[in-house]
């Protein structure tokens, strides 16, 4: 044990039964260096940011040393992975523990990257520094997008090389979620465990997530209910800002309802239902179009492990199931609308306003127009500059959504204030987040990622340096491919 850094740890999750994990010893690495380090997700956290840098934490970070009351251990899940069924578990993940905030709200600290478990199978248990980085940026510019999300909190190199189809630089990410309980923590659970350690494992996950639930006649349904609602919620804001997460599968998915492991993502340059970026995803099962629809897929599996616990009889408990499931549709379609109506300026809801949008976004696939920026020239009135805006069919719409505009109560300053408040000013591209990658792994050139993590905050504030940001290169989007960060 060394000095404390101000982590305040806690790990209930070894309280649950033994099936749920497996106890670790730290794998100590070489010359660990900081790179990263997130100051403001440190002070959230209550964190001493300075001492957080200093070197006794970045031995924490490397998993060469242990804070106070630190407990490491993988977790034991399963999931479907592209619809087939697998045991996994963290294969690569060390979770220290919960730091409990000054607030009293409790976060995962977990080391990924940190050396091989006992669900490593033929892996390394490493992680390479591009896919880290990637991680870091991208799910820091999901948060500045207001989208729920697990964060880094360091990114500290190993010293060491691992083995992929090169050789390449070791790194670990110091991840911080509301908690790692994902699916297929409860898939594990319902195929491998008892009932008795289900109904431990759904209480612990409700008190976590749910606390109020335990009020409900039907705690079990009423935290699936839940459960199904953060998704809705969250698949929701997914499609509209243009995210592929790119592997969806239920190992995936998280019970917070937080966005978890950013391997093969990306944002969608050019609007296309189809879009798919991910090098492993040959059928397009995970599609930015199929995104609502397996996401409801994967709340059935979900929902299948509460089985034994929503009913008196077999037959209730399927009943309730599938009403509860059956609600995500609904649930995601209010959402996506209310957030479509919001970054078109529109107050109040009217029959045509779903047409309206879904006619928009048929233009902008048929004419390859840019997602992000079709919106942004809209919320700044200047769609000439987009070839887009030039076209007579874009400019019927625009005629007919403006008529929309005029014919509500609301003035078009408030409509413009809307959509500033909707439409990001810029969102991580691709290309970009490529080349602060490669500038980091190929140069050790850490700056180009600083800046762009700079810039990417506060994407609804419009900023003149973000507006001229936005308009660097980048490209379309149709041939970018991303890989899984193995
Ligand atoms: P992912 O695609 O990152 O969600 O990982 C799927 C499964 O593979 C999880 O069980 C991971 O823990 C495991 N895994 C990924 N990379 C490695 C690695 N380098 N060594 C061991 N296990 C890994
Ligand atoms: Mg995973």
């Amino acid at each position: 044990m060394t000095k404390t850094f101000n982590f305040n740890l806690e790990n209930t999750y070894s309280e649950l039964p033994e099936i749920f994990y497996q106890k670790l010893t730290p794998n100590p690495v070489a010359a660990p260096q900081l790179v990263f380090y997130n100051e403001e997700l440190g002070k959230a956290l209550g964190l001493n940011n300075e001492q957080m840098q200093h070197e006794d934490a970045v031995a924490v970070y490397a998993g060469n040393a242990l804070p106070p009351n630190a407990i490491p251990l993988a977790q034991s899940y399963a999931g479907h992975q592209f619809g087939h069924f697998t045991m996994l578990g963290d294969g690569r993940a060390m979770l220290l523990g919960e730091q409990v905030t000054p607030d009293f709200k409790r976060f995962d600290i977990q080391l990924k990257g940190a050396g091989r478990t006992a669900y490593s199978r033929g892996g390394d248990g490493r992680a390479a520094l591009g896919p880290m980085i990637r991680e870091y940026i991208v799910s820091e510019a999901m948060h500045e997008l207001k989208i729920p999300t697990t964060r880094g909190l360091a990114v500290v190199t190993t010293g060491e090389g691992i083995q992929r189809e090169t050789r390449l630089p070791g790194a670990i990410l110091t991840r911080v979620a509301a908690s790692h309980i994902r699916v297929g923590t409860f898939e594990f659970a319902a195929h491998f465990g008892e009932i008795e350690e289900l109904v431990q494992l759904a209480d612990y996950t409700m008190e976590r997530h749910d606390p109020e639930v335990k009020q409900a006649d039907n705690p079990y349904l009423a935290f699936l209910r839940n459960v199904v609602e953060r998704q809705a919620g969250l698949i929701a804001k997914w499609q509209l800002v243009g995210f592929i997460h790119g592997v969806m599968n239920t190992d995936n998915m998280t019970i917070s309802g937080e966005t978890i492991d950013y391997g093969p993502c990306a944002f969608m340059d050019a609007y296309h239902q189809e879009a798919v970026f991910s090098s492993i995803d040959l059928n397009g099962r995970y599609a930015y179009r199929n995104q609502p629809s397996i996401a409801a897929w994967n709340l059935a599996r979900f929902a299948e492990t509460l089985l034994p616990l929503l009913g008196k009889s077999k037959e209730e408990a399927l009943e309730y199931a599938q009403d509860a499931i059956s609600e995500f549709g609904p649930l995601y379609q209010k959402y996506w609308l209310q957030g479509m109506r919001q970054k078109l300026g529109i107050f109040g809801e009217r029959e045509g306003d779903e047409a309206l949008i879904e006619e928009l976004l048929t233009l902008m696939q048929h004419y390859h127009a840019d997602y992000t920026n079709t919106f942004l020239a809209l919320t700044y009135d200047k769609e000439e500059d987009f070839p887009l805006g030039r076209m007579d069919e874009f400019i019927n719409w625009k005629i007919k959504w403006q008529e929309r505009l005029e014919s509500q109560e609301e003035t078009k300053d408030a409509s413009i204030k809307l959509m500033h408040e909707h439409n990001p000013a810029l969102i991580p591209r691709n290309q970009w987040v490529e080349e602060a990658i490669e500038a980091a792994v190929e140069e050790e050139d850490y700056n180009v990622a600083e800046k762009l993590i700079h810039v990417l905050k506060s994407p609804y504030a419009h900023t003149d340096v973000q507006k001229e940001f936005a308009k660097r290169d980048y490209d379309t989007g149709t041939s970018f491919q991303t890989f899984c960060g193995t």
